[in-house]
């Protein structure tokens, strides 16, 4: 089945506006530069056709049966034959070309018709020198049209499920479980969204995209995916390895930045790291009668006695999750268990959540009159600025240092070490300082953190506590050497579970040497992945710091972040 939409012929050229309201844009066509309309010029070329194809055939008839012979033309004739050549040239031009067209476009039903690609336009565009002029790959991209124009459906079954979700008769979020083909039920979704809305999907890819691979894990009623360009920082030589960095971003300068960074690292010999703690956290909220009931429940979680029986219940959850310790904090009546666990290779959210239930069935029996309102009180703290999380840390908990010699600093990063230092004191320390940050002690490690995550299928969420970093820098080695460290207590990634297991997700994991579970030693694999991500943090400090100190971030960003092209061109 193919359920792209093939637009109406003449969408482009009937709309007297955009939908944003602008003026309409004008697509030349070859009929534009005709001196007539073109029904007359039509009509005048067949009439030329008819009547000298009348008159040819009349003289020939003439001619036989005078018996002249058919090669002796009179001027007339010659005359009369030349016009009959023209009008066929321009008929065979005028209907031949667009016959000929939608034979090979029609077949897929994919490709946009002559006169809704303003070919024009693009000639016009592609006729700058350079190698894209001649690259048929360099074509901009096809027109999005904003207003969808509705596709018939292939079978009657089909047309039929659309109509019923567009009714509301058949719901969008059963099209999986009905029709048993997870592709075809996110066409049909898609298809009715564009009838619903009116609003054209044309730029969202449908095809290339495996929805079996999202059922029931990943992603809830799909209508198509986004692409995200992959850059590659590095290598980056961390504890003796060199890795190539995923960093999927539409942030230009970032993956040229975090390279440069790498570029510094490495020929200084390199970065190490530490994993200082490998701990997920799920805090639930109960409630008692009294603040006193809820302080002996704290009591009893938090004395090493009863440890190892609640670790035993906590531990059923998975033969992964490792129950560390429990945390706790009173509001009033109101008691708040942060149970940190160690979950293998896997970022370990659902594993805790399940060990945590575990435990409260468990304790229900001993302080029947407590009240569980919630899973998660926030104390975890997942997803959400949290002191708690900075300060004790949740998923990995990773240092990561290196040392960038005076002459590295100079040529590769064009600047000093005291300009570096003194940017850092001021900027990343006392800068953050007076802004009230929490975990925000450094300059961007939120980019690398967001672009690395995206490429490996991490839960990109998680970004909020994971960048927690605190970025320092000191002259070493009599002041000529710089001391580059950022600390990171919060980096929350797996190599299992979730989006890991996706086709470009785990590619990007397995170019790291980190893909899935580690069967030597289980957790290896998430650890390794933290202490990447601090690496590319790190590479990151370094090379957007240098850029401040050097005073080139505009100039960079300049160059890289902003597009050459014109965009109210590319918009229309
Ligand atoms: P998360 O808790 O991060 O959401 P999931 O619970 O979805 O992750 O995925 C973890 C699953 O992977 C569990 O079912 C677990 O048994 C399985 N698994 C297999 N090998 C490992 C491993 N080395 N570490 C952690 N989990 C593993």
């Amino acid at each position: 089945m193919d359920v792209r939409r093939r637009p109406p012929m003449r969408s482009v050229r009937q709309s007297s506006t955009t939908s944003a309201g602008e003026p309409p844009v004008k697509h030349l066509k070859p009929s534009d530069a005709l001196p007539l309309p073109l029904y007359l010029t039509n009509g005048i070329f067949f009439a030329l056709f008819f009547s000298v194809a009348y008159f040819l055939l009349h003289r020939w008839r003439e001619k036989i049966r005078t018996s002249t012979p058919l090669h002796v033309l009179t001027l007339s004739e010659i005359a009369a034959i030349v016009s009959m050549l023209a009008s066929v040239i321009y008929l065979l031009g005028f209907f031949g070309v667009d016959f000929v067209q939608s034979l090979v476009t029609r077949p897929s039903g994919d490709v946009w018709d002559a006169e809704d690609e303003p070919h024009g336009a693009i000639l016009e565009e592609d006729s700058r020198p350079g190698p894209c002029a001649a690259a048929i790959d360099c074509c901009p991209p096809p027109k999005v049209a904003d207003v969808a124009p509705v596709t018939v459906f292939s079978s009657e079954e089909e047309e039929e499920m659309i109509r019923s979700v567009v009714a509301g008769s058949v719901p969008s979020y059963l099209l999986e479980s009905k029709l048993g083909d997870c592709k075809r039920a996110a066409a049909i979704r898609r298809e009715a969204l564009q009838r619903t809305t009116g609003r054209s999907l044309a730029g969202l890819p449908l095809d290339g995209f495996d929805y079996e691979a999202i059922l029931g894990q990943c992603c809830e009623m799909p209508v198509g995916y986004v692409q995200i360009p992959v850059g590659i920082a590095g290598p980056l030589l961390l504890d003796g390895r060199e890795y190539w960095v995923p960093m999927a971003t539409t942030e230009g300068c970032l993956v040229a930045s975090t390279n440069r960074g790498c570029k510094a690292i490495f020929t200084c010999g390199g970065a190490s790291s530490m994993v200082l703690r490998d701990r997920m956290t799920r805090a639930p909220v109960v409630r008692f009668p009294t603040a006193s009931r809820a302080a002996d429940l704290k009591l009893f979680v938090e004395d090493p006695i009863n440890f190892d029986t609640l670790a035993v219940v906590f531990n059923r959850s998975s033969r992964f999750a490792r129950l560390q310790g429990i945390h706790c904090a009173i509001a009033g009546k109101n008691l708040y268990m942060r149970f940190g666990c160690s979950t293998g290779d896997a970022m370990g959210m659902n594993m805790v959540s399940k060990g945590v239930q575990n435990v409260l069935d468990f304790l229900q029996t001993d302080f029947p009159d407590m009240d569980v309102i919630g899973i998660s009180g926030n104390f975890c703290s997942d997803k959400k600025p949290a002191a708690v999380n900075w300060i004790e840390g949740r998923g990995k908990s990773v240092v990561c240092e290196a040392i960038i010699g005076d002459e590295v600093v100079r040529k590769v990063l064009k600047t000093s070490v005291a300009a570096l230092v003194e940017l850092n004191m001021l900027k990343n320390l006392t800068g953050s300082a007076v802004a009230g940050a929490l975990g925000g002690f450094n300059a961007h490690a939120s980019n690398i953190v967001s672009a690395v995550y995206i490429a490996t299928g991490q839960d990109p969420a998680q970004n909020v506590e994971s960048s927690h970093c605190i970025t320092m820098m000191e002259a070493v080695n009599d002041g000529k050497d710089l001391h580059i460290s950022v600390t990171m207590p919060s980096i929350e990634v797996g190599t299992v579970g979730g989006g890991t297991q996706l086709a470009s997700q785990s590619a990007c994991l397995n170019l790291l040497g980190v893909k899935g579970a580690s069967k030597e030693s289980p957790g290896s694999n998430s650890r390794l992945l933290a202490t990447i991500v601090a690496g590319s943090v790190l590479a990151g400090e370094l090379s957007l710091m240098s850029a401040i100190a050097a005073g080139q971030l505009v100039k960079s960003h300049l160059k890289y972040n902003r597009s050459s092209r014109d965009v109210s061109k590319i918009a229309s």
